[in-house]
């Protein structure tokens, strides 16, 4: 068992992490960059370590220097929070082999989920619906693989089983350019991710992004909090987040969350976890499994009310879960909207000092930010400045929840997607909700938001 957590991270999911290793009565050790020594989490974990150089590649991504600044502090556990280290099974079984405790999955499960071949044969195996394919990795035989593209149909979609981030898909629209696509994605996916495998699967033109978060412990429980709608993207990226997930029916989602929380039990998977879905003409599609906490959990703990990174720390020291399914009651609707600092219609990178800074507050309003007056967010890491959160009785309430907070919200310095926000929250088609993953890039497009076409 442990008392000290290290927080392998930096932001505001680390800002996250270290309240609730507070609120345990668990000591923290934050590890930052030498650009990081002014994070607000560092000024509020009980010790701090400069582990490397500003470019992530010679600090946060240090696998070696990470493990060290545990073992000099004492820490018996490691919070990978998202990104960064959190889904590298090297990582976290290195982790194990120091005898500290890895807050997630074991390194056996993340292996197992990170490949998305074996995650799609594991979920098919559990009974998760999955998008149709080729079942298994693309053979090298050209005939063989004009064969798997005429039985998985057209377009489709040829994806790096070790892809990530958006990176290592093509999209294939006639089977003339199919052989070329393979091999230009098997090129990318080797030089990316170090791992040439991959497979197909069908083109959904329409869907939206539906997933659903669930946890589980060390003693064979697992349950499902319920889905987040993640439609609104650039691409591929998640702009607003939002539960439930608008005209689905809750016989629906709820017989998913079921086959999620099977799979989980069926697979050894233990901590918090999302099944990512791609949602088109009434059904559920599997295209994979987040094997950590993601930066839109808050969406979930508002309508749940479970605090999840709390429930991850108590996995993570052997507890059993401190809820059953039939004691997770769904109440609302939450809605959150990323904040990064960026300019909003271009989506430029817009790092530099923030020379003003007033969140929001008021009935359902919720802000994870490590922003301060002062701060300067270095060009070296992801432009996540924070997340604004509207909690109400029903979606109607929660949007105008938000419309308030986001006027009332105030950052200056720098460029930021607020004024995105706003528009959106006055926008026709997401005031009716349930709308597909490329809505935004159709609203950029036409310049419906800004006045300024793309
Ligand atoms: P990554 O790990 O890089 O995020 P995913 O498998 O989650 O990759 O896919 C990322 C995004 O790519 C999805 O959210 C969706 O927008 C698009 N996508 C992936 N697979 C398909 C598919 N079969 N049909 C349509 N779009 C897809």
């Amino acid at each position: 068992m442990f008392e000290t957590v290290l927080i392998a991270n930096r932001g505001e999911i680390a800002l996250r992490v270290v309240r609730a290793c507070k609120a345990l009565g668990l000591r923290t050790v934050a590890v930052h960059s030498e650009a990081d020594a002014n994070l607000r989490h560092i000024a509020l974990a009980d010790q701090a370590i400069c582990i490397g150089a500003a470019p992530s590649s010679k600090s946060y991504l240090q696998k070696g220097e990470i493990i060290l600044a545990a073992r000099l502090t004492g820490a018996g556990a490691i919070h990978p929070g998202y990104g960064f280290l959190s889904e590298s099974a090297d990582f976290a079984e290195m982790v194990e082999n120091a005898g500290i405790t890895f807050i997630g999955p074991s390194s056996a499960a993340i292996r197992l989920m990170g490949d998305k071949v074996s995650a799609k044969q594991a979920m098919t195996r559990s009974g998760v619906p999955c998008v149709p394919g080729s079942d298994g990795e693309l053979p090298e035989d050209s005939d063989a693989i004009a064969e798997i593209g005429k039985r998985v149909g057209y377009p489709l979609i040829v994806k790096a089983a070790g892809g990530g981030g958006g990176r290592g898909m093509r999209i294939v629209r006639a089977p003339s350019d199919l052989l070329q696509a393979v091999a230009m994605t098997r090129e990318e996916a080797r030089r990316a991710f170090g791992n040439p495998s991959v497979y197909a699967e069908r083109f959904l033109e329409t869907p939206r992004h539906v997933e659903i978060q669930v946890l589980a412990d060390t003693h064979g429980n697992a349950v499902w909090l319920g889905e987040r709608d993640c439609s609104m993207q650039r691409r591929n990226q998640k702009i607003i987040e939002e539960s439930p997930a608008p005209g689905i029916e809750r016989t629906e989602i709820a017989r998913i969350g079921e086959l999620c929380a099977k799979a989980c039990v069926d697979v050894g998977y233990t901590g918090a976890g999302t099944f990512e879905f791609l949602y088109e003409n009434g059904a559920f599609y599997f295209i994979e499994m987040n094997t950590r906490v993601q930066v839109e959990h808050p969406v979930t703990e508002l309508v749940t009310g479970v605090d999840i990174v709390a429930e991850q720390l108590r996995i993570a020291l052997g507890e059993p879960l401190s809820m059953t399914q039939a004691d997770i009651r769904f109440e609302g609707h939450a809605i959150e909207c990323r904040l990064n600092a960026e300019n909003p219609w271009t989506f430029a990178p817009s790092p530099g000092q923030v020379t003003d800074w007033i969140a929001p507050g008021g009935p359902g309003v919720r802000v994870e930010s490590h922003m301060y007056v002062g701060y300067t967010i270095p060009p070296n890491y992801d432009s996540l400045i924070g997340k604004l959160l509207a909690h109400g009785a029903n979606r109607e309430q929660a949007v105008a929840r938000m419309r308030v907070a986001l006027d009332e919200i105030s950052v200056k310095g720098i460029d930021t997607t607020v004024p995105l926000h706003r528009a959106l929250m006055q926008e026709h088609g997401f005031w009716k909700g349930g709308f597909d993953i490329h809505h935004l890039e159709r609203l950029i497009d036409a310049g419906a938001l800004s006045g300024v076409k793309a």
